[in-house]
């Protein structure tokens, strides 16, 4: 893992001297395009240049912005080389950036190119910053100006302040925009040019925020202690409730004294407007946000700002990494072990790994904060390359809350009027008891729609999705069946298409509208809400859920994982995990990992406030160690037995994988591709080449897929055998092959 061959010495930040190019100097520049090296380019007259610097180059019959990454090579005679048409106005990118990029690059096997497209591609459409004209009053008013009562409104109206455009000013007093254009051809209202108000206001590092208490303080001043001292990275390990927002704000209050920027980087459903209230509460203003739902103008002038280092605190979804930042001091990734920081497409890479990349390429503090930290940053931290900062009890004196397994072989759901249940009879009681008490309860199902599965009940057909190895999840709510994986979406048929049946079809197992429809039906007084990714499309409509239910306006919560993070609901004091089981049963490395953060997630919503909180897990196997751990809340023994295991298999971090995933949409061209790989695979005594085999998802977005799945020795960089074994065979151009260096997902 590349958390691990980071170095733990600190090293001071490089001094940054920019390497400058006159007139005649040839220089490389890198463009954001699938190539792996920079072009040449001559510096023409008048114009100077220096490393980092984005310049407009031509390329072919256009213009395209690229990166100064060097000297040009030499290698092309002169006279054939085409000029640097002109350096953009904006300050040049760190030689930190650069090198980051080209780690990336090696790391991620993918052309440099396509890489430095992360950072530039929102700064496309940057139009240069245009000064804006406004109006003052002049110092002396011309001895022979005409007063009239319109002219004296205008000047009684502009006093002493200014404002932005004629139009403004004629409309505050009431007049027409001929007289305030008459006074300024008069002399008697200057005009000066001047930059647009700035976008972020500065954070203010000394407005006061909630009071810390003495364990807070003390990890606060661990992690505020690390920040003027290079490279460094500290897991700060807490559980739900613990308070590490707040205590990772003041690592962040020491870097914006120090004039530094900060990222904070999280997973992008969990940027919720409860921690945006808090940095507000703590800083005085807003921080700048990025994540895809910005758009637009608003996207161009937040990357400016941030190559500008206007906006000083940036936190945002997985691709805020690469901004151009010129002046990173701080980077805090929250909930750390999040697999949404895992870019599954383009360049696949893990952005809590690259960021800990990032920070040693800008010799800076890193920190990464979760409840449920990843096994690879635990054993970083048992290993002492990262240092270990825990928070061990919750804010106000809160307690953990208690977990029951609910098994659901011996106290199976019993069948109510409305049908089949999905609640069994220690969950209902539990329910109805908190009901009672006034307080509120989740139930927790991490499945969308009303039925994952719909079949007809007379000859078996199942509804799948025409292009994916998937079936179609039924939403009732929408109407319509929907397929969770390219988004294909059918009203239900009428007839079975296979045995051409009518009204044939049912439902197989729960999603969460199915839940809702039974807790609906079990108490009919309590108010009910189904939550998922679908239906919450705005993060307004989150922001008024979480509203909602901070105001009891709501009793039962039926929710997949978007509400499993971040969130803080003083009155609900039960959470009910529906199907435990989903997920365990995965072949994924991780998978028993995944449910323990998950579920351990899940678990920390209950009970934060005065309350003691109480989890009920139904599960048909309440003897697997994930469960057993749960219950009595001892992650290490979990985490050791989970250790021994990927170790005695070599699996990471124990050992490298990288997968290999060839994808067309004629199946016989990707199955001989993946023979023709399979016969060119370079001999190399300690690394391992699996398949070439059908993925799980055989198809996928209606593309074929065959996978390789290559293992190595921890020790040992894989990138190069995957170079070379992939650079030796030239491969149809309707097969695409995919790079994924430490896959998280093996489907
Ligand atoms: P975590 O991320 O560890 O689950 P949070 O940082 O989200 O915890 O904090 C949980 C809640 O407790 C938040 O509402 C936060 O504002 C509040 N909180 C944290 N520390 C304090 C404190 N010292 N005093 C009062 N409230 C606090
Ligand atoms: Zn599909």
């Amino acid at each position: 893992m590349i958390q691990s061959s980071a170095p733990s010495d600190p090293t001071l930040v490089p001094q940054d001297i920019p390497v400058s190019f006159g007139p005649g100097d040839r220089v490389a520049v890198l463009l954001p395009l699938p190539v792996e090296g920079a072009y040449d380019y001559l510096v023409p007259e008048g114009v100077s240049v220096a490393v980092g610097d984005l310049v407009e180059v031509p390329l072919g019959r256009r213009f395209d912005v690229g990166v100064v990454w060097g000297a040009g090579d030499g290698g092309i005679d002169p006279a054939k080389l085409k000029e640097v048409v002109h350096r953009l106005d904006l300050p040049c990118l760190p030689k930190a950036l650069l090198s980051f990029i080209d780690w990336v690059a090696d790391y991620t096997v993918q052309p440099r190119g396509v890489v430095l497209r992360m950072t530039l591609r929102s700064s496309r459409g940057l139009k240069p910053q245009v000064s804006e004209t406004h109006l003052i009053q002049a110092k002396d008013l011309p001895p022979k100006l005409k007063l009239t009562d319109a002219r004296r409104k205008v000047l009684d109206t502009l006093g002493e302040r200014t404002f932005v455009g004629a139009g403004l000013l004629a409309k505050t007093a009431g007049v027409s925009a001929s007289v305030v254009k008459g006074l300024v051809d008069a002399g008697a209202i200057d005009t000066v040019l001047a930059a647009p108000p700035p976008m972020f206001s500065p954070p203010d590092p000394d407005h006061p925020g909630v009071v810390l208490e003495p364990d807070q303080i003390s990890a606060a001043d661990d992690l505020v202690g690390a920040v003027d001292q290079g490279f460094s990275v500290s897991l700060l390990e807490g559980v739900t409730g613990s308070g590490k927002t707040e205590v990772y704000f003041e690592p962040i209050a020491a870097a914006l004294k120090m004039k530094r920027q900060i990222l904070v980087l999280v997973p992008e459903i969990s940027l919720t407007t409860q921690w945006l209230d808090r940095f507000r509460n703590r800083f005085g203003v807003d921080p700048a946000v990025w994540h895809s739902d910005v758009t637009g103008k608003v996207r161009r002038e937040t990357w400016r700002a941030v190559a500008t280092g206007e906006a000083s605190v940036v936190v945002g979804a997985r691709s805020a990494l690469f901004l151009p930042f010129t002046n990173l001091g701080l980077i805090v990734v929250d909930e750390e072990h999040d697999g949404g920081f895992k870019q599954e497409d383009g360049v696949i890479y893990h952005a809590r790994d690259m960021a800990v990349v990032r920070a040693r390429e800008g010799g800076i503090p890193i920190i990464l904060a979760s409840a449920t930290p990843s096994l690879e940053s635990l054993l970083n931290a048992q290993a002492g390359r990262y240092r270990h900062v825990r928070l061990e009890s919750r804010v106000g004196g809160a307690v953990m809350p208690e977990v029951t397994l609910v098994n659901m072989v011996r106290t199976p759901p019993e069948k109510g009027e409305w049908g089949r249940s999905w609640l069994a009879p220690p969950l209902v009681e539990a329910v109805n008891e908190t009901l009672a008490a006034g307080e509120q309860a989740l139930l927790f199902l991490n499945r969308r729609g009303y039925a994952p599965l719909t079949l007809c009940s007379t000859c078996g057909h199942r509804l799948h999705c025409p292009s994916c190895t998937a079936w179609l999840v039924e939403h009732r709510v929408a109407k319509r069946l929907q397929c969770h994986h390219c988004g294909f979406v059918a009203p239900r048929p009428e007839v079975c298409p296979s045995c051409g049946k009518a009204e044939s079809f049912v439902p197989c197992g729960p999603g969460i509208e199915r839940v809702a429809e039974e807790a609906a039906a079990r108490w009919p007084k309590a108010r009910v809400v189904a939550v998922a990714s679908d239906t919450l499309e705005r993060p307004s409509a989150m922001a008024a859920l979480v509203d909602a239910v901070g105001r009891h306006q709501i009793d039962i919560i039926v929710g997949t994982q978007v509400l499993a993070k971040g969130h803080h609901f003083p009155g609900l004091t039960l959470v009910g995990v529906v199907d435990a089981d989903l997920g365990l049963s995965s072949w994924d490395l991780r998978a028993g990992e995944r449910t323990h953060q998950l579920l351990s997630q899940v678990s920390g919503r209950a009970g934060r406030a005065r309350k003691r909180g109480r989890v009920y897990l139904q599960t048909h196997d309440p003897n697997h160690p994930v469960l057993q751990a749960l219950k009595v809340a001892d992650a290490d023994a979990f985490l050791e037995a989970e250790t021994d295991g990927r170790q005695g298999l070599g699996m990471p971090p124990f050992g490298r994988l990288v997968a290999v995933i060839l994808s067309g949409t004629k199946e016989d061209a990707v199955r001989q591709a993946g023979q023709q790989l399979a016969r060119a695979v370079p001999a190399a005594p300690d690394i391992e080449v699996l398949g070439p085999a059908p993925a799980f998802m055989a198809l996928l977005r209606g593309r074929h897929r065959h996978r390789f799945l290559v293992k190595g020795p921890r020790n040992r960089l894989l990138q190069p055998f995957i170079r070379a074994w992939l650079g030796s065979v030239k491969l149809p151009s309707s097969v695409r092959i995919q790079v994924d260096v430490d896959p998280y997902s093996f489907y």
